[in-house]
């Protein structure tokens, strides 16, 4: 994976993954303390920010944005400015190795961004990070059918063993310590016009930029043979938005 080309890719889109404003303010009315003052948040995997600046316009917190991407991170800091924002602090660090105050944060969110080292593995590492009745809020790609067509299975569960239902992501998160008390998913709009749309009208400049490498072919090759997956299978699965607090 030529990782350089793929942020290339994104680094021009307001969101880096399927989501929207709407979602996250949906996500954050299972919150119960959500209106009381200085809380503590971190958006772990943020990309540009998109829902970092969402949640702090919304909160009175202050936000440590943290990805490993500082390409990310710059244009989040630019976005931020330009909004008046000045609780958004960055901090370019892996998500499985959080220099983070343990039992200080009331709030850790993250969109579409937790696969990347695997559901239970973040579930588990992140909590030691939140306090004692604070909450993990977190969209994870998710089966919105009991069953579904051999293609779509053989190809998550070869991109993402961990793909599964919500019943089954709700245990991970009880046998981890969590109490669930919010489940939805992503409606089509969050994927179709908030992320795919722009993207794919950002394939020519893409491609012209890169001189038409290979390299950059194939990137908007495997990224177009996603959004064909999607579009053919989307009443199959969505991301899943779990908002839970941690009880142990
Ligand atoms: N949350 C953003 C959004 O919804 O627009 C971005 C989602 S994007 C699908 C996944 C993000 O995770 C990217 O910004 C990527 O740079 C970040 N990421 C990937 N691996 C990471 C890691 N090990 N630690 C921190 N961030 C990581």
């Amino acid at each position: 994976m030529n990782f350089e080309l793929l942020v290339d890719l994104h680094i021009n889109e307001y969101r880096q993954g399927p989501g929207s404003d709407a979602e996250t303010l949906k996500a954050l009315s299972f919150v119960d303390f959500a209106q009381k003052e200085n809380l503590k948040v971190a958006d772990i995997g943020c990309g540009t920010g998109a829902s970092t600046i969402c949640l702090a316009k919304k909160l009175n917190a202050k936000i440590t944005a943290v990805d490993l991407f500082s390409q990310f991170l710059d244009i989040l800091k630019n976005n931020a400015e330009k909004a008046g924002l000045d609780n958004i602090e960055t901090l370019e660090a892996s998500m499985t190795e959080l220099p983070l105050e343990e039992d200080s944060f009331d709030i850790l969110w993250s969109e579409g961004a937790i696969y990347n080292m695997g559901f239970t593995e973040g579930v588990k590492q992140w909590k030691k990070y939140l306090k004692k009745g604070g909450y993990l809020c977190v969209s994870e790609i998710t089966w919105t059918t009991a069953e579904r067509s051999k293609e779509i299975n053989d190809y998550w569960n070869e991109a993402y063993p961990e793909v599964g239902t919500a019943g089954e992501k709700i245990k991970v998160l009880e046998a981890n310590g969590y109490s669930p008390v919010g489940y939805f998913y992503l409606n089509q709009n969050s994927w179709i016009e908030e992320y795919y749309k722009p993207l794919i009208n950002s394939f020519p400049t893409f491609l012209e930029k890169h001189n038409h490498s290979e390299d950059a072919k194939l990137i908007v090759a495997e990224t177009q043979a996603e959004i064909d997956l999607y579009m053919k299978h989307k009443e199959e699965y969505s991301y899943g938005f779990y908002v839970a607090k941690r009880v142990l």
